[in-house]
């Protein structure tokens, strides 16, 4: 460890990452495991955005691009905020990135300063607290059990915020809760910025597409617009288009910051790939009605799984309202479980006694829970979930 830097040493690997190899590896081994642990959709990328990346290969598309995009994917992404958003933005305020991961990189990196505080509500996506800290940074965690939906407080959040405060990220539909901020929800916490005029805000919106609530989505400039020149918008294609490994993810924002996102872009990968940027295109512009069919499954999938996590003894959940994950309280089951004390030895656990892979809450911030993801097919969830029922009465 002589050689390695103290950043890179108080860094911690990506869980989930961690969760899905030691499932292959099981497997690989020729044990007969479930890995309910991805963050992707099971479905393969629609035919005409494969189609479009095709033949953009046989037109040229094999060269560097301009590093924030190429102007037609940006005015796509333009097209796209317009059209779903309600968001109006100028060519320089958009970032294209290696995914929407690289975006948010990419902000931290171009806002925090050493010893920032960056508020993060908890669950939180893994990464979040990650890209902070290697940004020299301090994520300040504000937790949102249970009994508040696992949603942030505008009294929490009031509290949370310092004078060291710089940014705020905010992630609805949540992952790993599949929880979404209501409208008037996202109002209540616009009048707690809307009063911090020094704090930046990050909202992450990748699963807007995958959302089965009672409001349409919104995103919090629509409910508070006097926030845009604050606010950098995330998105990207991995989720909605079942794109994940094609790596494109974008970003809206003021253009000072979107500006200086994109200099640390320059200056690390540069352009993302330019065969990626054509697909990511035509699965903006295209054809949405695979978008639909993905969710409807994903919907369907949800409602089997919530009903058989409910049944189980010590489990309770809250029905998602997008996304592909449920995200389960095991914490009575945990305590009624000899030798498991924790949702990490329960991840073991069900690993070992059921052959079924989950995140244990603690990856997310929030002991005592799971994140059980249902992008794979009806009939595996099945057996999952019974599998994962026995292990628990045993
Ligand atoms: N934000 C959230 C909440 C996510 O769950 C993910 C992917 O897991 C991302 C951002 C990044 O996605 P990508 O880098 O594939 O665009």
């Amino acid at each position: 460890s002589d050689f390695l830097s103290e950043r890179v040493q108080r860094l911690q690997p990506s869980p989930t990452l961690a969760v899905t190899q030691k499932a292959a590896e099981l497997r690989a081994a020729g044990q007969d495991i479930i890995g309910l642990g991805a963050g992707e959709p099971d479905f393969d990328t629609p035919d005409n955005i494969k189609e479009a990346a095709i033949q953009a290969i046989r037109d040229g598309a094999t060269k560097y691009t301009a590093v924030d995009g190429t102007p037609e994917l940006k005015q796509a992404v333009i097209d796209k905020f317009k059209r779903d958003n309600q968001l109006d933005y100028e060519l320089n305020q958009i970032l294209v990135s290696t995914g929407a991961k690289q975006s948010l990189f990419n902000l931290c990196q171009a806002v925090v300063n050493p010893g920032d505080e960056v508020i993060i509500p908890a669950p939180y996506w893994v990464s979040y607290p990650a890209m902070v800290e290697i940004a020299g940074g301090k994520p300040v965690f504000i937790t949102a059990d249970w009994d508040q939906d696992y949603k942030i407080t505008p009294k929490q959040l009031e509290a949370a915020i310092t004078d060291k405060t710089r940014l705020v990220m905010l992630n609805s539909p949540s992952n790993p809760t599949g929880l979404a901020y209501t409208r008037a929800e996202f109002q209540a916490l616009a009048e707690v910025l809307e009063a911090h005029p020094k704090l930046l805000i990050a909202t992450d919106d990748m699963y807007e597409h995958i959302l089965w609530a009672d409001e349409p989505f919104s995103t919090l400039l629509n409910v508070a617009p006097g926030l845009y020149d604050r606010t950098v918008v995330f998105n990207g294609v991995s989720k909605a288009y079942a794109m994940t490994g094609w790596r494109i993810g974008y970003a809206g924002g003021p253009a000072e910051v979107i500006g200086a996102m994109k200099k640390v872009q320059g200056q690390s990968t540069s352009n993302p790939a330019a065969v990626s940027q054509a697909a990511a295109r035509e699965a903006l512009d295209g054809d949405q009605s695979k978008v639909t069919e993905m969710v409807k499954a994903f919907k369907e999938r949800h409602d089997r799984v919530h009903q058989l996590l409910s049944d189980m003894p010590g489990v309770r959940v809250k029905p998602s309202m997008g996304t592909f994950y449920s995200f389960p309280d095991f914490r009575e089951a945990i305590e009624k479980l000899d030798g498991v004390d924790d949702d990490k030895a329960l991840a073991e656990y069900l690993l070992k006694e059921a052959g079924v892979a989950l995140v244990p809450g603690s990856a997310f911030g929030l002991p005592g829970h799971m994140r059980l993801s249902f992008a794979t097919d009806m009939a595996t969830l099945e057996d999952a979930c019974g599998r994962i029922h026995r292990a628990l009465k045993s």
